[in-house]
């Protein structure tokens, strides 16, 4: 069985900035949103790479004089989210090596499906590893890959492997920006005071005043160095594989996909809920912050008056120190709470945008209940969640997934909700004109993309 290692994460490369680092941390800033457990930069001057790296958060990791150890108008950059058990600073990126041809850095956002298999063999072979993280698992293939250029070793490599990968690699004088051939997880090309930018959002060049060029197409190499631009190709695919989820909950809502902000993309989906699901209420309430685009477009379709049923502490971090004496719900009281006024008495209609394990869902149900709701109504703008990611979503084993046990009157009834509806697939590409073909529904309809080993525990 492999474990299911899952890492959401955000990418930076900046080429031939003199405040490199500087736009690097502000790139990470604004991806923030991408990773929270660990994050890092590295730069290279004079053939020589300089590496910070740190868990938490951009902002503390970060400070003036750890931005001043990052010298040089090259740099990448990383933040990590990842599952319990691999939150280690030895699997921060970007993962930094020294080998035979040079210094190399890489980031990577996104997850190999083969990695295991690889890392076996090569640990055969003698090859040891660091980190237990699949990127190094690239760095090794690149090192002892025979051929001569960089571009070419890197080609060979990621014709071994297979899954999910946009990377932003760095070496002594380039920055090389892949995507995979079905261009699973995003990333783009900027541009910002004449410098290239690579990102895996546009929210992130929104902040450092870049413009965008355009996306990284699926199995394109971009190599940006002191010639310019190049572009090589990887072997393509016949479809492209986009991950749906980005646009219903990773991505920021002021980042741009296909034309679109995934706000405008969110609230259309919130639209089509309102068309397939639509129900007698007076009073529509988005679960922060996840649920608000697709609420307001419910609110807009419905004509149903949206307000904000429940209020969101910005300031809650990771963990915090219960008391002894038990009280209920903590977890989700903690970071969530009811305005009793807006909720009693009322038809209360909750819209989310998934819904994983059902915890949360049910304890918002029963907390809107306890503050006077006559019926809780609660609508999901996605479709359930029945089969686990493995291309770089943090979901959980399929056992864990509540829509995978129960058919949606069961979960209804799991959640303790007056009625319970989900928007459909066909509703979800409908109301954002895109082909179903080019995006991977994996968690949805259980078809993935990219082969999955035989020993994969779905
Ligand atoms: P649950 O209580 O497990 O059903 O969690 C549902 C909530 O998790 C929703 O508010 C979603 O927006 C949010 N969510 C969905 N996918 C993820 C993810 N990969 N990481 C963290 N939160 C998520």
């Amino acid at each position: 069985m492999l474990d299911k290692f899952q890492e959401e994460c955000g990418v930076i490369g900046i080429y031939g900035h003199p405040e490199a680092a500087k736009l690097a941390y502000l790139g990470l800033y604004a991806l923030q949103h991408r990773g929270q457990e660990s994050a890092g930069i590295v730069t290279c001057e004079k053939s020589r790479l300089f590496v910070e790296k740190g868990m938490g958060l951009v902002a503390d990791i970060f400070t003036e004089d750890c931005l001043a150890r990052l010298p040089g108008d090259i740099g990448i950059g990383h933040v990590r989210y990842s599952t319990a058990g691999s939150s280690l600073l030895k699997n921060a990126q970007p993962i930094v090596v020294d080998y035979a041809k040079g210094p190399l850095a890489v980031a990577h956002n996104g997850n190999l499906v083969n990695s295991k298999s690889v890392r076996s063999r090569l640990e055969k072979e003698g090859s040891i590893f660091q980190s237990t993280t699949d990127t190094e698992v690239i760095i090794h293939l690149i090192a002892r890959s025979r051929k001569e250029g960089f571009v070419d070793r890197l080609i060979e490599a990621l014709m071994e492997i297979k899954g999910a990968y946009s990377l932003v690699i760095l070496t002594e004088n380039s920055v090389i920006g892949v995507r995979d051939p079905y261009g699973v997880r995003p990333l783009i090309l900027g541009k910002v005071d004449g410098c290239y930018v690579l990102a895996s959002e546009t929210c992130a060049l929104d902040l450092i005043e870049g413009t965008y060029i355009r996306d990284v197409e699926p199995g394109e190499i971009v190599i940006i160095n002191s010639d310019g631009i190049e572009s090589r190709r990887l072997f393509s695919v016949n479809k492209t594989a986009f991950c749906i989820f980005e646009l219903i909950y990773v991505a920021r809502s002021d980042s741009i996909f296909f034309e679109k902000s995934a706000y405008a993309i969110r609230k259309e989906f919130g639209r089509q809920l309102a068309r397939e699901t639509a129900v007698e209420a007076d009073v529509v309430i988005p679960v922060p912050d996840s649920g608000t685009y697709a609420a307001l477009g419910y609110a807009e379709e419905s004509g149903i008056v949206y307000e904000k049923g429940l209020i969101r502490n910005n300031y809650v971090g990771r963990t915090f120190i219960e008391p002894k004496q038990s009280i209920r719900h903590f977890g989700v009281k903690v970071k969530l709470n009811v305005v009793k006024d807006v909720i009693f008495g009322k038809r209360v209609v909750m819209i989310d945008d998934s819904i994983v394990r059902g915890t949360t869902s049910r304890k918002l149900v029963t907390m809107l209940q306890n503050a006077g709701a006559k019926e809780v109504h609660m609508r999901v703008s996605s479709p359930p969640t029945i089969y686990p990611c493995y291309y770089g979503i943090d979901t959980p084993y399929k056992k864990e997934l509540i829509a995978s046990k129960y058919s949606v009157d069961g979960i209804c009834t799991f959640l303790g909700a007056t009625t319970l509806a989900y928007l459909s697939l066909e509703g979800l590409f409908k109301s954002v004109e895109f082909g179903k073909e080019n995006f991977c529904t994996a968690c949805f309809s259980g078809k993935y993309p990219i082969k999955l080993p035989c020993f994969f525990k779905i």
